[in-house]
């Protein structure tokens, strides 16, 4: 039977639904040190209202809701699901942009430019919107990314591509993310020691045996197993120091592998080389001990051997002109 709405009975789940906001409301504005009656005045209803939404006796409305969100930085949705950082809220509210929940600041072992760039490819292809909505999702603001050299666990990175995941985003896209992480690296030291290499083989030979150096890098442990002119087997798995900060959960996934699997592409872009072809063939998230990726840059190194090769014609042409 259906019951009428100004009967104020509601479903279990909709009494649920009252009882999260009403108690995400109350702790927002205790956290916030706000009085009843100026809470109420925010949220546009009388103190009495108020009253009643905290006993789960009246709704407040979506605009309401969606204002406080929109005044706080919040993505609508925390609060239904009451997945609020408080310390953060009041932090952002106090003028404290740059404030970093412990969830990123402990173990921070990444540079800020890594998910810079992630930002920055949401922003190119889907809008400032949905970099936006991200980071009001994880509840981080856009200051905490003014100087890209700053560290920050990598926990934020995998939040986002397990985020982007569940809402809808491919595999592939992910995928692009790891590979646009060549456009955001352009200039830097690291972009700069892969551009000296001659071969696709030199460079990935070097990313691993020295950029990614466990001193360099304190993550992820890498290990290259195979490499010749054709192809590389890419070993990954999370460094001690990382697993003795964080769960392996928080700081590895199957979308991160696909973002990793994407970084790995992307060397050969470094060379301006085409990029390369790359399939995990072994998963810690499948029971592996580690991640395997094969990574074939054989038509990059087909490109690279042709360009050389006309190049010295080239050459020789001049020597005889001459
Ligand atoms: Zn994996």
């Amino acid at each position: 039977m259906r019951l009428p709405v100004e009967s104020g009975l509601r479903s279990p789940s909709q009494q649920n639904y009252r009882r999260k906001v009403s108690e995400v409301l109350e702790r927002l504005r205790i956290s916030l040190d706000y009085t009843p009656q100026s809470w109420a005045e925010i949220l546009k209803i009388t103190e009495r209202d108020y009253q009643l939404v905290l006993h789960s006796q009246k709704d407040i409305s979506a605009v309401a809701l969606a204002e406080l969100a929109e005044l706080l930085k919040l993505d609508f949705e925390v609060f239904a699901t009451g997945a609020i950082d408080y310390q953060g809220v009041v932090a952002r509210h106090q003028g404290n942009l740059a404030y970093l929940p412990d969830r990123y600041s402990m173990g921070a072992f990444s540079r800020k430019r890594t998910s810079l760039g992630v930002l920055q490819y949401l922003e190119q292809y889907y809008g400032w919107r949905t970099r936006d909505a991200l980071l009001r999702t994880l509840q981080v603001s856009e200051t905490v990314f003014q100087n890209p050299e700053e560290l920050i666990s990598v926990r934020f990175l995998n939040d986002t591509v397990k985020h982007l995941a569940k809402r809808g985003y491919q595999k592939y896209e992910i995928f692009g993310m790891g590979a646009h992480s060549m456009i955001v690296n352009q200039g830097s030291v690291f972009a700069h020691a892969l551009a000296q290499c001659q071969t696709p083989m030199e460079a990935y030979e070097k990313m691993v045996l020295e950029l990614l150096a466990p001193h360099f890098e304190r993550n992820y442990q890498y290990r290259l197993m195979y490499a010749d002119h054709s192809h590389c087997i890419l070993d990954v798995k999370p460094s001690e120091e990382l697993l003795s900060a964080c769960a392996l959960k928080e700081v590895a996934s199957p979308e991160l592998c696909s973002y990793r699997a994407g970084v790995a592409a992307s060397v050969c872009g470094y060379l301006s080389l085409p990029l390369s072809h790359v399939t995990e063939i072994r998963c810690i998230h499948d029971g592996a001990p580690s991640c395997q990726f094969n990574i074939d840059y054989s038509r990059a190194t087909a490109l690279e051997l042709k360009q050389r090769m006309s190049a010295s014609r080239n050459q020789a042409a001049l020597r005889v002109v001459h």
